[in-house]
């Protein structure tokens, strides 16, 4: 590996592919969502529960891809996890701006989630990083039961 793949592939995110947390069926799910990403294969589906209040009570995915996709799946759901609906749409928009623009400080609120940034490098895996991302976006928009996102879909 070189060193820059190093720096992308660091211990936090390495466990987090191993391990993925949240990983799972919700079998009574509000919105599910299946997403992929087909420059690379990576696939999730993403099942949300939401409380009385509209927040996100239990979210859980499923799938397959590559270590950077279900590290970003595992450690963007665990943030999720718990916030307000507003909390949570504020805490993926600034998720993305991470991914895909050069920042100087990112926000704090965003966490260990700041270590993805490194994927800003190699523009394949921003798609990998961004796809759990914008499966969650879509299931905290959506009035339907079900739909799917694709990163080939990406403005
Ligand atoms: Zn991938």
């Amino acid at each position: 590996m070189s060193s820059e793949l190093e720096d992308l592939y660091q211990e936090v995110i390495l466990d987090h592919s191993r391990r993925p947390r949240n990983f799972g069926e919700l079998p009574d799910a509000a919105v599910r969502v299946h997403g992929d990403n087909p420059s690379c294969g990576d696939e999730i589906h993403l099942a949300v529960k939401f409380g009385p209040e509209g927040n996100v009570a239990d979210l859980k995915f499923t799938g397959h891809g590559c270590a950077i996709s279900q590290a970003s799946a595992s450690m963007l759901t665990t943030k999720v996890k718990g916030k307000e609906r507003t909390e949570a749409i504020s805490l993926l928009r600034a998720f993305r701006s991470l991914i895909m623009e050069e920042q100087n400080e990112p926000p704090g609120s965003l966490g260990d989630l700041r270590l993805l940034a490194g994927v800003r490098k190699f523009p394949q895996r921003v798609k990998c990083a961004l796809l759990p991302c914008r499966a969650i976006e879509q299931a905290l928009e959506q009035t339907t039961s079900e739909s799917s996102v694709s990163t080939e879909s990406e403005a």
